[in-house]
């Protein structure tokens, strides 16, 4: 039986990959949102490539208001891109 990759979109450059090469980033229940190094954290969550110009990408084109109807603030994608340098 051929196992089905689970694909998802990158909210930065918009291409399908599969699920366990992007980075999963979730918004919490406390509103903000945050990387989820598991990705087992629950919440409403969106993919990005690890790299950091997916980041750029998404910042510009809106993906994290399209994913998470709210626009992420200067500090998280600071912290969000020393997350994908260091992977
Ligand atoms: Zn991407």
């Amino acid at each position: 039986m051929i196992k089905k990759i689970p694909m998802r979109q990158c909210i930065g450059c918009g291409e399908m990959k599969p699920k366990k090469e992007l980075l999963r980033i979730i918004r919490t229940p406390e509103g903000t949102i945050e990387a989820d190094i598991t990705g087992k954290a629950s919440g409403r969550g969106a993919y990005i490539c690890p790299d950091p110009a997916c980041l750029q990408k998404a910042t510009k084109n809106h993906g994290f208001q399209r994913a998470f109807k709210m626009s992420p603030s200067d500090d998280l994608i600071a912290s969000l891109e020393k997350e994908l340098k260091e992977r």
